[in-house]
Formats: structure tokens, sequence, C-alpha cells
């Protein structure tokens, strides 16, 4: 994907920019849309991506639904932390002992499509720089 019918396409057509709609993820936190979860604590739930870009693929997400990152401040860094080393130590369950990469995308230009702040953990084969 990438092309203008495609992520980019998507996220630069998202109406939520602003972060004030409840997204897709405040539905997956809430278990009223399924998802495969593979993680969860008080503050942060890991679940599948559901069109996964790579062999394993998965989101982290705080379940205070900070929209973007851009959006941040000081008050959010632990939280932004835990993601972090949760995205870490899923990826070593998940066998991603070669390696993996960590993406987050925020708003157009990072072709943010759910804006409901999320970690990408991708791997299980070669990823390229630059990405697209
Ligand atoms: P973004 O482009 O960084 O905002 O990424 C949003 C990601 O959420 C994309 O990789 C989508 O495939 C993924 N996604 C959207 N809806 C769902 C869902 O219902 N379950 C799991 N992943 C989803």
């Amino acid at each position: 994907s990438g092309g203008q019918d495609g992520e980019v396409g998507k996220a630069q057509r998202a109406a939520n920019e602003a972060g004030t709609e409840a997204t897709i993820f405040s539905r997956i936190i809430a278990r009223t849309v399924p998802a495969t979860i593979l993680y969860e604590d008080e503050e942060c739930l890991v679940f599948r991506d559901v069109a996964p870009q790579a062999p394993v693929h998965f989101l982290v997400i705080p379940k205070r639904p900070i929209p973007r990152l851009s959006r941040v401040g000081p008050q959010d860094a632990q939280l932004l932390g835990h993601l972090m080393v949760v995205a870490a130590r899923t990826a070593q369950a998940e066998g991603l002992s070669d390696g993996y990469r960590l993406v987050i995308n925020d708003g157009k230009h990072g072709a943010q499509s759910v804006y409901h702040l999320h970690l990408h953990v991708l791997g299980g084969r070669q990823m390229n720089w630059p990405p697209g």
C-alpha cells in the first residue's frame, strides 16, 4: 500500500485528525470489536494488526485514548516508556530474535489512519530503509 487508494489515501481522508471521536481501538479495548489480543495490563493493550504488513505485525496501544504522538506532553512520558517496554517484551514472546521494527505514524504526512496512538511492531522478515 502507499498509493492514493492505499493506506496513505485512507489516512488523508481520516475525519478524526483532531482526535475528538472514539475510534475502533476504543471498541477493541471495550471488547465490542474482536481482536487477537497478545497482552493486556492496566495501562495498555497489545493485539495483532488486522492487515499485517509482515509475518508478525501487532499494535501496542494505551487504554487512555491519546489521539496521536504530536499531542503528548511530559505527563505522558512514563506511559510512552511503558508502551515501548511492552513492545519489546511482546516481540521477544513472538520469537523476533533477529530484530524487528517499531513505527509510530503521526498525522497526515505520517499516514496515520486511526487517531488513537499506537506503536506498530513489525517483524519476521527483512525490513528496508528508507520506508515509503
Ligand atoms: P496507522 O496507519 O498507523 O493509523 O495504522 C492503523 C493500523 O490499524 C493499520 O495497520 C490497520 O491495519 C490497523 N487496524 C485498523 N482497524 C483494525 C482492527 O479492527 N483490528 C486490528 N487492526 C486494525
